[in-house]
């Protein structure tokens, strides 16, 4: 999300946990301004994929980063109730940052305890 009122980093707000950008919290960039931190990413992809948790949505709501009303699992932010990702939308993320070698992210490994999912196919 925008914050009309700053300027530079600043203007650029996570939509899940609503802090800045900065060098430290790289972000990927959704629909409609709507934006993800590194550090929510891994938290949402540590949910949806290594712990196949999350929760489903509640009628109405969509996507915070692709808008779409999907079926599948999204991870809700602690913080702020009305921001969730879906699943392919933590993948695609996922998948974005990696890509930036200035970003230097890599999704989080399973938690201790946990065995690696893999690549699990998306769900439909
Ligand atoms: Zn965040
Ligand atoms: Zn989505």
């Amino acid at each position: 999300m925008h914050n009309p009122g700053a300027e530079g980093n600043e203007f650029f707000l996570c939509d899940f946990c609503r802090r800045p950008w900065s060098e430290q919290r790289p972000m990927v960039e959704g629909h409609r301004g709507s934006l993800v931190c590194a550090a929510c990413l891994s938290t949402a992809y540590t949910d949806l994929v290594h712990l196949q948790g999350g929760d489903t949505s509640r009628p109405g709501e969509t996507c915070t980063l692709c808008l779409e009303r999907r079926s599948q699992r999204h991870w809700r932010s602690p913080l702020y109730e009305q921001a969730i990702i879906c699943l392919r939308c933590v993948k695609q993320s996922s998948t974005a940052m990696e890509k930036d070698p200035e970003v230097g992210w890599k999704r989080p490994p399973p938690p201790p305890g946990v065995e690696p999912s893999g690549e699990t196919p998306d769900e439909p």
